[in-house]
């Protein structure tokens, strides 16, 4: 499994409070579901099984949303990080539409599993992609239109006026406004989850990384403490998962983002920054996201960085951002700093399928899977139970490995990144 700081830095686990402890896996045990990775997509797919009247046992190396999923910046968006071409080209124009209705109903369900299990997570609407550059804001204009074209009547376009009456900066020339968008806290939110399925009768075992995963049916996990055997297993450790399953790794590249909590600006100044509370994300490559916190503080994130993690240069840097956006905050404090690893996919379509009839996964979320995870979970929950359509959906997106495999993706993604951070400073 990768590891990265503690999750404990974050302003999301000081905010939220240590959690529910859960016991290790101690002995041998057999189910109909074995599910890997305690994060919004394995915690879905839990509940949803566990609900459809499964035995599931859901492993976690850590803890309940160890993963990008206790870390993430939050903003429920609809789509895919690829953008409908990729995805139309792959699937057809039908095809491509299936797959964004089904991210519409991701919202959908997010929000009921809020509802229905009373997860207090921060919930609020209202999200902008905001424009640096003139061809950006042609950008915006583009997407409003294939949103229309989808029949997602959301969203309104913001001139620079308007915009500069919401966000207190000069920096961007349009943006694009999404009233059905949302943010909230995360780990919260995944917590939630985890809480919901265990109502549902799943048993959710922490601090037992999966180390073997024995192919057949059943299927069995070896971990240092027990075995779990079970009829069907779904991976959902994403980036996290590393060596259990190499194939998938070497389909997705591990890229870290980075988010910095602000001291608490006392309502009244948090409320100058953004007066209406939405979630803000610019359109750069490397891209900066944005919004308030229930406390009233600042959560600025953005950077990336492929050669590991550095405390104090990413506090610096990603500081430097945020002072660019709103250089008003020069003297405020940096309480948090923390990152994450997202699972960039190579056409940054997710990336869901079986590697073997029983055996099923979704990752490649590619930083856009607050929605989608939560579908995949449901989704996976549906194949298993004999209704694999929609599940299928997305089977039907090739996916590459990245050039060089494991070990010399990261070179290369690293040039290519060169070329999008110049292509954003330009
Ligand atoms: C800093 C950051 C900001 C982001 N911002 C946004 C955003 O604003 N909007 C958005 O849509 N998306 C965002 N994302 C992406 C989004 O958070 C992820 O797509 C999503 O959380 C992935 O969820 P997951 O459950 O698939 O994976 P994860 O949350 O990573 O969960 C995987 C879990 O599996 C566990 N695991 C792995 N291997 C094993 C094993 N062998 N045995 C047992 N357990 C294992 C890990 O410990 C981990 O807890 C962001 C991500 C990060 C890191």
């Amino acid at each position: 499994m990768l590891s990265f700081n503690q999750p404990t830095d974050s302003w999301y686990h000081v905010s939220a409070g240590p959690g529910v402890a859960r016991p290790a896996l101690d002995g041998d045990l057999s189910c109909d579901v074995a599910v890997v990775g305690g994060g919004l997509t394995g915690c879905s797919t839990a509940l949803h099984l566990a609900q459809r009247g499964y035995r599931v046992v859901l492993l976690e190396g850590a803890t309940v949303g160890y993963g990008a999923s206790g870390r993430s910046g939050a903003q429920l968006l609809p789509g895919f990080a690829s953008g409908q071409g990729v995805l139309r080209a792959a699937l057809g124009a039908a095809g491509a539409r299936a797959a964004f209705n089904l991210s519409i109903e991701g919202m959908a369900l997010s929000q009921r599993l809020i509802r229905d299990h009373a997860i207090e997570c921060d919930y609020r609407v209202g999200q902008a992609h905001v424009a640096v550059k003139p061809r950006q804001a042609l950008e915006l204009l583009a997407m409003q239109r294939e949103l229309e074209a989808l029949d997602y009547p959301h969203t309104r376009l913001l001139e620079q006026e308007e915009l500069g009456q919401l966000l207190a900066t000069t920096r961007y020339r349009r943006g694009l406004f999404d009233s059905h968008s949302a943010h909230l806290h995360p780990l919260k939110y995944v917590r939630g989850l985890a809480a919901a399925a265990e109502r549902a009768g799943a048993r959710i075992f922490e601090h037992t990384p999966a180390l073997q995963l024995q192919h057949g049916e059943p299927a069995r996990l070896v971990t240092a403490t027990g075995t779990v055997t079970a009829r069907h297993v779904a991976l959902c450790g994403n980036a996290y998962l590393q060596g259990l399953a190499p194939t998938l790794r070497a389909r997705i590249m591990p890229v870290s983002t980075y988010i910095i909590a602000t001291e608490p600006l006392g309502e009244a100044r948090a409320a100058t920054l953004i007066r209406n509370d939405m979630a803000v994300t610019d359109l750069n490559f490397v891209l900066d996201y944005y919004r308030r916190s229930a406390d009233h503080r600042l959560l600025f994130g953005g950077r990336v960085s492929y050669s590991g993690y550095d405390p104090l240069g990413t506090t610096r840097a990603t500081r430097a951002r945020m002072l660019a956006v709103y250089p008003q905050l020069a003297d405020v404090r940096i309480d948090h700093a923390w990152g994450g690893y997202v699972d960039i996919s190579m056409n940054r379509a997710p990336d869901f399928n079986r590697l073997a009839p029983n055996i099923y996964y979704a990752q490649g979320f590619s930083g856009h899977g607050m929605i989608l995870t939560v579908m995949a979970g449901q989704l996976m929950a549906e194949a298993i139970a004999g209704q694999a359509e929609r599940f299928d959906v997305f089977t039907r997106l090739r996916h590459r490995p990245f050039p060089g495999g494991a070990l010399l993706r990261r070179p290369a993604l690293v040039l290519g990144m060169l070329w999008y951070r110049l292509r954003d400073l330009l």
